[in-house]
């Protein structure tokens, strides 16, 4: 997508304190982030500085205490299912089979199920074959393609994930990250995906939000076009931003 696409989802002036009885956190602090639809960033900053807590206001699952969140113009009020969340722990049901945990965001929904899409999406994802096993016989890499199959069998437009890779091998990961890059460009969906992994953000980010801690505010936005080409990876302009990338964290206090 070009420049002149409208916001999908834009953040303005978000705050976030998280208020106990005793103690109060300020985990975001005036924090402003648009992605416009077909756009591709990835959130880096170091540990605590407030990016899940970002990702969950955008999901509509927390609420900002100053500041708001506008979807498609609109202001959010909630989940939407335009919206489709990944966690790095899979939130995979134990007792149901792939395909179950695939269809589950359609259950939850209250929509009928396609089992012609359930089949596409499987086969999309490679994991035709797993169909009707659990969980537990799954690589991780396995669990994550269904924990992504079942944000993506709703159609959201935005498609958020916090750490998803994280705990994942390097070639299953870049396998992932390609894998996603795919669905997202073949979808045209916007992304924000959060990730502790330097190369996995001049991979997958055009823009690369960096944040600090605390309270979280965004430091640098990295604009990385580049990530747009196929072979990136192997290129000396990925090296070059995987330096200015480190150097950017390095300076931070990361
Ligand atoms: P990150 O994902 O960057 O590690 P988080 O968004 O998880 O950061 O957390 C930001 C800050 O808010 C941290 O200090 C964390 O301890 C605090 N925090 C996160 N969630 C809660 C919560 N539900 N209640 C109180 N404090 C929280
Ligand atoms: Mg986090």
């Amino acid at each position: 997508m070009t420049g002149s696409s409208p916001d999908l989802i834009e953040a303005r002036e978000v705050s976030k304190i998280y208020r106990s009885e005793d103690s109060a956190v300020k985990a975001l602090a005036s924090v402003d982030l648009s992605v416009r639809q077909g756009e591709l960033i990835v959130l880096v900053g170091p540990s605590g500085c407030g990016k899940t807590t970002l990702l969950l206001i955008l999901a509509g699952l927390e609420s900002a205490t100053r500041g708001r969140v506008f979807f498609s113009g609109r202001e959010l009020d909630g989940p939407r299912r335009e919206i489709g969340l990944v966690l790095q722990d899979y939130g995979l049901f134990p007792w149901k089979t792939v395909r179950c945990n695939i269809e589950l965001g359609l259950v939850i929904r209250r929509e009928p199920i396609d089992s012609d899409k359930v089949d596409a999406m499987l086969e999309e994802l490679d994991i035709a074959d797993k169909a009707d096993l659990f969980p537990q016989q799954l690589s991780g890499g396995q669990k994550q393609r269904v924990a992504i199959g079942r944000a993506l069998i709703l159609n959201p437009q935005l498609l958020l994930l916090d750490e998803p890779f994280a705990a994942l091998d390097t070639l299953t990961r870049e396998r992932l990250q390609d894998l996603v890059l795919d669905v997202c460009r073949s979808r045209g969906l916007g992304m924000v995906m959060v990730s502790h992994n330097i190369p996995e953000a001049v991979r997958l980010g055009e823009k690369i939000v960096v944040m600090t801690g605390q309270p979280g505010r965004i430091t640098r936005i990295i604009e990385n076009p580049m990530a747009r080409n196929t072979d990136y990876r192997a290129s000396d302009q990925f090296y070059n931003m995987t330096r200015i990338l480190r150097r950017e964290l390095e300076g931070g206090n990361a």
